[in-house]
C-alpha cells in the first residue's frame, strides 16, 4: 500500500455536555488514508462522522489518541501553529455557505487560497474550467449561482490552497440525486489531478461505492468495518454494514441482497 499522508490512532472523543456530563461521539477510532486514495466514511446521522473530520482539522481536540497528518501531530498543533500546518487539510461541507464568504466575489475568494499554496498547482482559469464554471463566474456573488454550482466553488476554492487531504463532510447531501453522483465524480477526478487524497463522507453507500477505493463504516462512534469497497459492498463483515446496504432502494423497489449482482 502506498505511504500515508493522515494517520489516526485510538482516537477517542467526548462532548462535554451542560450539566457537567460527557457524551462520547467517537470512540477508540483507527485509520489510515494512504496518498491518493479516496476513502468512503459513511454511518447514520449522529454516529460521529463530522466529530472525526472536525478532529482530522483540529478543531475538536481528542480525549486519547494520535492524529498524525504530513509530519505533524494534529492534536499537540496550538492555535498560532495550526492554520499554517493544516492548510494542507482543506474541507468542502454540505452547505457550501460554510466554505465560501457570501459577501466576496467568486474570483477574489479563489485567488486568496490560491496565494496559500506555495506549489501553484493551479491558477484561477484553470481551476473554474476544473469545476466547469465559466471565466465569467469570478466576478459574481456566491447567492449568484445554484447549489450544485456553489458546491463546485467550495470545491475549487479548497483546491486551491494546494491540499494534501480534501475532505468532503457530506458535500452532495443538499444536492438532488443526478447531481450527487456527478459532484461525487468530480471531487474524485479533481482530488486525483491535484495528488490529493479524499475522505469523502456520506451516509450514502451507494454513492461512495462510485467513487472510493475503501470503505470505513462507522456506527455509535465506533468503526465497525474497513475495506476494499467493492469487498465490503458484496461480502460485508459486520451486520451493520449489511443493513446499511440492504436498506439502499433499488428501481425495482427490492433492497440489495448481499452477494447479488452490482445492480
Ligand atoms: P454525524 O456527522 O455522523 O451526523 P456528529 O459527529 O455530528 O455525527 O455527531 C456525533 C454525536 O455527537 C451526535 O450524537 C451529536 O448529537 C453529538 N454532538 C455533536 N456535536 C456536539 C456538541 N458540540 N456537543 C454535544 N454533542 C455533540
Ligand atoms: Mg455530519
Amino acid at each position: 500500500m502506498a505511504e500515508s499522508i493522515l494517520q489516526l490512532d485510538g482516537i477517542t472523543c467526548d462532548y462535554r455536555l451542560p450539566g457537567g456530563g460527557r457524551f462520547r461521539a467517537v470512540e477508540d477510532v483507527s485509520l489510515d488514508l494512504a496518498r491518493g486514495e479516496v476513502l468512503g466514511l459513511v454511518g447514520e446521522s449522529g454516529c460521529g462522522k463530522s466529530t472525526l473530520a472536525k478532529l482530522i482539522c483540529g478543531l475538536e481536540k481528542p480525549a486519547a489518541g494520535a492524529i498524525g497528518f504530513d509530519g505533524a501531530r494534529v492534536e499537540r498543533l496550538g492555535l498560532r501553529r495550526r492554520p499554517r500546518a493544516l492548510l494542507g487539510i482543506q474541507m468542502v461541507f454540505q452547505n457550501p455557505y460554510a466554505s465560501l464568504n457570501p459577501r466576496r466575489r467568486i474570483g477574489r475568494q479563489i485567488e486568496e487560497a490560491l496565494a496559500l499554496d506555495a506549489a501553484h498547482r493551479w491558477n484561477l482559469s484553470s481551476l473554474l474550467a476544473a469545476v466547469d464554471l465559466p471565466p465569467s463566474a469570478a466576478d459574481r456573488f456566491p447567492h449568484a449561482f445554484s447549489g450544485g454550482q456553489r458546491q463546485r466553488i467550495a470545491i475549487a476554492r479548497a483546491l486551491a490552497a494546494g491540499p494534501k487531504v480534501l475532505i468532503g463532510d457530506e458535500p452532495i447531501a443538499s444536492l438532488d440525486a443526478f447531481l450527487q453522483s456527478q459532484i461525487a465524480g468530480l471531487m474524485r477526478d479533481l482530488a486525483a489531478e491535484s495528488g490529493a487524497s479524499l475522505l469523502f463522507i456520506s451516509h450514502d453507500l451507494a454513492v461512495v461505492r462510485e467513487i472510493a477505493d475503501r470503505v470505513a463504516v462507522m456506527q455509535s462512534g465506533r468503526l465497525v468495518e474497513v475495506g476494499e469497497t467493492e469487498q465490503i459492498w458484496h461480502s460485508p463483515a459486520a451486520a451493520y454494514t449489511r443493513t446499511l446496504i440492504e436498506a439502499i432502494p433499488r428501481v425495482d423497489g427490492r433492497g440489495v441482497i448481499p452477494g447479488s449482482p452490482a445492480p
